[in-house]
């Protein structure tokens, strides 16, 4: 079982010695929990892609603490750039802009453009001011797989390779930051997260494109992002979706049909027949939800169940983000399933 500490002084300490010194530190942040490492040493790196199994073409995304620091990783803010910043960091958004040569290209997946973001978690804060260094921090958890949102989470998904997990609580906003690039100078949405397509257009005070496979998918849409694949973030337990609960309610108690776990949201009862449901807001609050999204399926995944299912959201806001989360992980294929035990 991996070190989890609550953040002190001391453990603050200990984990900024860790990562200078080149090591891995499960990283608290406000979005979710992060495999943190120095982001300008290109073999720490390659331990985080290696001990998540993550693609090398999957880019990653570096934190910092103060906005002196993207001088050292980027080499042009656009305007619109610096508006998102001056208004949401710290906070659940990053930001894709031109990268400087100190920034490896493991970090980048050889792309010319950084992904930069500064959270706003205290104990992420703490810890980045303590390090005096940029972290690449993706999701403290096994390509693929569910998000971690408590330390807990970390230290299920990892048993070995990973210093210390500080325990910052569980995560406020509960799915990853919205990700944000350019393309012919005009803002994309790369990925829905804890800022709102909404909220982007008002700062921005102009429409802001969505990526292809960052949200709905459809044709005709920007690029996706590398690393944006049409499967990710899902349990073990073989996931479906309801797209409307009127013409579409399930029947988990028929014949042969085993025992199934529910994502529920809203005020209306839940269909009756699921062996656990978890109602993701009883009051249809989308921030609610979110916060509580991954953790509710992990616990639902942890039950032993031969199926879930789980209703969409309104596809609005950060049903956006929730709903893009959903869609991927029901879309996970069969023998994602069996790779339980190979990663542990
Ligand atoms: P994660 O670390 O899994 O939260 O996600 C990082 C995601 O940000 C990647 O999967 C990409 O989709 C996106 N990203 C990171 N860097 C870049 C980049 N240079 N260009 C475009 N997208 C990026
Ligand atoms: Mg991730």
């Amino acid at each position: 079982m991996l070190t989890i500490l609550e953040p002190t002084p001391e453990s603050l300490r200990k984990a900024a010695e860790a990562l200078r010194a080149g090591e891995l530190v499960g990283m608290p942040t406000e979005t979710v929990y992060g495999l943190a490492g120095n982001a300008f040493d290109p073999a720490v790196l390659a331990r985080i892609f290696e001990i998540k199994k993550r693609p090398f073409f999957d880019p990653l995304i570096v934190h910092v603490a103060e906005f002196t620091e993207v001088e050292a990783l980027v080499r042009d803010v656009p305007a619109d750039a610096r508006l998102l910043m001056e208004r949401f960091w710290p906070g659940p958004i990053t930001l894709v802009l031109p990268k400087t040569d100190r920034v490896p290209d493991l970090a980048t997946a050889g792309l010319d453009t950084v992904a930069v973001r500064m959270p706003a978690h205290p104990v992420a804060r703490a810890l980045l001011r303590a390090t005096g260094l940029p972290l690449a921090a993706p999701s403290a958890n096994p390509f693929g797989c569910l998000s971690p949102t408590t330390a807990l989470h970390v230290a299920e998904a990892f048993s070995e390779g990973i210093a210390l997990v500080l325990d910052g609580g569980p995560c406020r906003i509960g799915v990853e930051s919205t990700v944000v690039g350019w393309e012919n100078g005009e803002p994309v949405m790369l990925r829905p997260g804890g800022i709102s397509l909404e909220l982007l257009e008002e700062t921005l005070g102009k429409n802001v494109a969505v990526a292809a496979n960052g949200g709905e998918a459809s044709e005709g849409k920007a690029t996706a992002s590398p690393g944006n694949l049409p499967w990710h973030y899902a349990p073990r337990t073989p996931l479906r979706l309801l797209t409307s609960v009127a013409n579409d309610i399930p029947s988990p108690g028929k014949p042969g049909g085993g025992s199934s776990g529910l994502i529920w949201f809203g005020a209306e009862p839940a269909p009756e027949g699921f062996v656990l449901v978890e109602n993701l807001s009883a009051t249809a609050d989308l921030a609610e939800a979110a916060e509580k999204l991954f953790a509710a399926l992990h616990r639902l995944d942890a039950a032993g169940l031969d199926a879930l299912v789980a209703v969409m959201v309104p596809e609005q806001g950060l049903g956006r983000a929730i709903n893009e989360r959903l869609r991927k992980a029901a879309a996970a294929p069969v023998d994602h399933r069996d790779q339980r035990n190979r990663l542990k």
